[in-house]
């Protein structure tokens, strides 16, 4: 059973954030390290129920690139800059962070959206974190999972989802892959919803060999399609790797090259992205001949 099953439940204790495992149905639990009781529910993998959209296929991607637009102009509260202050996660600073994460988490679950959107992007961190070691994996998910139980909005659930979809294939685990992702909605009016569901279905194409599928979900080019700004690299890395697996290199290439340029930090994310993602063996070509020019 991988890290990522979706046969069992793995919950963060409550009490010292410990992953505590469960069944599928859920029921009580006692955390192995401090005691403290657990008792939830089953998990609800029905599709995720997002509101009857009435927009047709352009007019959603309009709004998806409006979005994009004006991605990042909202701004954070000192809670929030205090702990992500400091560059890259510490392990020190891990433990501060679970504390503002979990009071998110607290308050998304009471219905307050803004929250959730906090408790996203906490989550996001603290699971790059966690994935960087083996003998962390299983806090990656529990963290993951309890995340998504709180969220009440279908769109930053979906974001989750996705989250566990990729990290289950990141462990070899396609069928729970399949299983995490089957919930999320193809046609989410929402940036960042949108945005995960490309990349995690480009994802999951990649690691069945399946490059045409991988290109369709994200467009022939760097801006055919709206992609939420943190996911434009990862996003132009898996396109690059379509274009060179399907036989043009040279596109390939010139991408890496234009979006490493053009993005804040992209000469050192994008080796980055490829290391984070072992399994799918990505720009094995066109990523040294891409440093060699920018
Ligand atoms: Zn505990």
């Amino acid at each position: 059973m991988s890290a990522f099953s979706t046969d069992v439940r793995i919950l963060t204790c409550p009490q010292c954030g410990a992953p505590i495992q469960l069944g599928r149905q859920g029921g009580q639990a006692q955390c192995t390290y401090c005691q403290a009781p657990l008792v939830v529910a089953a998990r609800d993998d029905a599709p995720l129920q997002h509101a009857a959209s009435p927009l047709s296929e352009a007019e959603r991607i309009e709004g998806l690139r409006a979005q994009a637009a004006s991605f990042g102009s909202k701004r954070l509260p000192p809670e929030m800059l205090a702990v992500l202050a400091g560059g890259p996660l510490t392990p020190e600073r891990v433990g501060p962070m679970l504390g503002v994460w979990r009071m998110y988490c607290q308050r998304a679950s009471a219905g307050d959206f803004a929250a959730g959107d906090n408790a996203v992007l906490l989550t996001g961190v603290l699971s790059g974190h966690f994935a960087a070691r083996a003998e962390d994996l299983p806090r990656q998910r529990a963290l993951l999972e309890s995340a998504l139980d709180a969220l009440r909005d279908p769109s930053q659930k979906q974001v989750l989802r996705c989250s566990l979809a990729r990290a289950s294939a990141r462990v070899g685990d396609l069928a729970s892959a399949q299983t995490w992702f089957a919930a999320c909605d193809p046609r989410s009016a929402d940036l960042q919803a949108d945005t995960a569901y490309r990349v995690t279905y480009a994802t999951l194409a990649t690691a069945h060999g399946d490059f045409r599928s991988a290109l369709a979900a994200l467009g022939p080019s760097p801006t055919a399609v709206p992609i939420a700004l943190p996911s434009r690299l990862q996003a132009g890395v898996l396109r690059a790797n379509a274009l060179e697996k399907l036989g043009d290199l040279t596109a390939a290439v010139a991408q890496l090259v234009e979006e490493a340029r053009a993005l804040d930090g992209g000469r050192a994310a994008t080796p980055e992205i490829v290391e984070a993602s072992p399994h799918l063996h990505l720009c094995p070509q066109s990523l040294p001949l891409a440093r060699m020019q920018w």
